[in-house]
């Protein structure tokens, strides 16, 4: 760790403790050679692996995506928002220990189909039935977000 202020290459730690409920270390430390204090935060790197569509073309992991995609399929069924979190917790984990810089939006959308599964039969019908007339998890996506933009509330029928 070069020092910030004279770019020594030598710096020591002179105070470590863990923050953020752990999910953080803080060090203090403190160059050898201005003697100059800083402050840096150590966080594990857990990297989402980018996903391969069926027809080979590459996209980032999108969160917010497969958050939606969740909540859909569990629309009007009785599970909480945090049981949906702690799925897509698992989801994410999964990806993460594959170690895997790519993966095949295939096995997410089976592990997606594995948590449903365990929350909600219905759901994992609704889910799976869908899912498995397209080729994987984004042209699934894209049917959805064209359904929903296409068909009005319920509200505004009334
Ligand atoms: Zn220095």
């Amino acid at each position: 760790m070069y020092c910030p202020f004279c770019n020594a290459d030598d710096t020591k730690v002179v105070d470590s403790r863990l923050v953020a409920e752990g999910g953080q270390v803080r060090r203090r430390r403190e160059c050898v050679d201005c003697s100059e204090r800083f402050t840096t935060y150590e966080l594990a790197e857990l990297v989402m692996p980018r996903v391969i569509k069926s027809d080979g073309t590459r996209e980032p992991f999108d969160e917010e995506k497969l958050r939606a995609g969740l909540q859909r399929a569990l629309e009007k069924r009785p599970v909480s928002i945090e049981q949906i979190e702690i799925a897509l917790s698992q989801i994410k984990h999964f990806l993460q220990v594959t170690g895997e810089r790519e993966i095949n939006s295939r096995i997410i959308g089976e592990e997606v189909m594995a948590q449903l599964h365990e929350l909600d039969e219905v759901a994992y019908i609704r889910f799976a039935s869908v899912y498995r007339s397209f080729q994987d998890l984004s042209e699934f996506q894209d049917e959805l977000n064209r359904l929903k933009s296409k068909k009005p509330t319920m509200d505004e029928d009334q």
